[in-house]
């Protein structure tokens, strides 16, 4: 599995008291799956992609990436298991003002593994799946909400994770774009074997379980889950499941 959350509880401190996020949560997302997680704001969805993505340690609990157990381990490690495992897309644009959508995308390639002209042949193959291959010397003021998302996929993509991590991808789309972005992860996650969390507060943007390719849908209030929908997709016949 390249996602197990076992148990996990997680809490900030509010006030007095503690405001728990998490609350007993367990989540198993196998290769290849994609998982659309949905719930009202504050209900801990963000928290649990942090968890997930090893940015920040639980209470109590386990998280496993492909097979590492992540929490409990030192900053170092955890950033190292990032690094090499886990790709992020977030709500907000954080793509630098000053470099064009290839320049982006080049900013994730892995140093230690080939060389330049690898790494830009690379970006390029990647810009072209998102559907920026003219697009690729545009900076951030010349592209669309849906173009920088398109860019923030493939820059996520560009390490080559085993896990993706996206964080409210469609909040500032409108409703067909959103789509369209849902879509193309799906199939990207997909061709590589990827397996990718997807949170969104407006699941009529996920479309779950049609065309988008959302194998299945996670519901959370409170910081915990309260419903798991399966899907029927092509994908849908995959042995690895979810529970929660
Ligand atoms: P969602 O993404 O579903 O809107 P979050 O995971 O961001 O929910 O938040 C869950 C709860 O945890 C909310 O009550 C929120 O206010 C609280 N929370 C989130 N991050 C922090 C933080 N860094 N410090 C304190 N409270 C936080
Ligand atoms: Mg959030």
């Amino acid at each position: 599995m390249s996602l197990v959350l076992s148990d996990v509880t997680l809490s900030y401190p509010d006030g007095d008291g503690r405001l728990t996020a998490l609350d007993r949560v367990d989540l198993t997302v196998g290769a290849g799956r994609f998982v659309a997680v949905t719930g009202p704001s504050g209900s801990g969805k963000s928290s649990l992609l942090a968890v997930a993505g090893t940015l920040v340690t639980p209470d109590s609990g386990t998280v496993v990436v492909e097979g590492v157990r992540t929490d409990g381990l030192p900053a170092a490690e955890r950033a190292r298991v990032r690094r090499d495992r886990i790709g992020f897309v977030f709500q907000q644009d954080n793509l630098l003002p000053s470099l064009t959508a290839l320049e982006q995308v080049l900013l994730a390639a892995d140093l230690r593994k080939g060389g330049r002209r690898a790494h830009r042949t690379r970006a390029m193959e990647l810009l072209e799946q998102v559907g920026l291959a003219d697009a690729a010397d545009r900076r951030p003021h010349q592209l669309s909400g849906g173009m920088r998302q398109r860019v923030n996929i493939a820059r996520a993509l560009m390490g080559s994770p085993s896990l993706l991590l996206v964080d409210e991808p469609t909040s500032a789309l409108d409703r067909e774009r959103g789509r369209r972005i849902i879509a193309l992860l799906a199939e990207l996650v997909r061709d590589r074997g990827v397996a990718t969390v997807v949170v969104s507060h407006d699941l009529d943007a996920l479309d779950p379980g049609s065309s988008t390719g959302v194998d299945a849908t996670v519901s959370m209030a409170d910081g915990r889950i309260v419903r798991v929908e399966e899907h029927r997709t092509y994908a849908g016949a995959r042995s690895a499941g979810t529970s929660g």
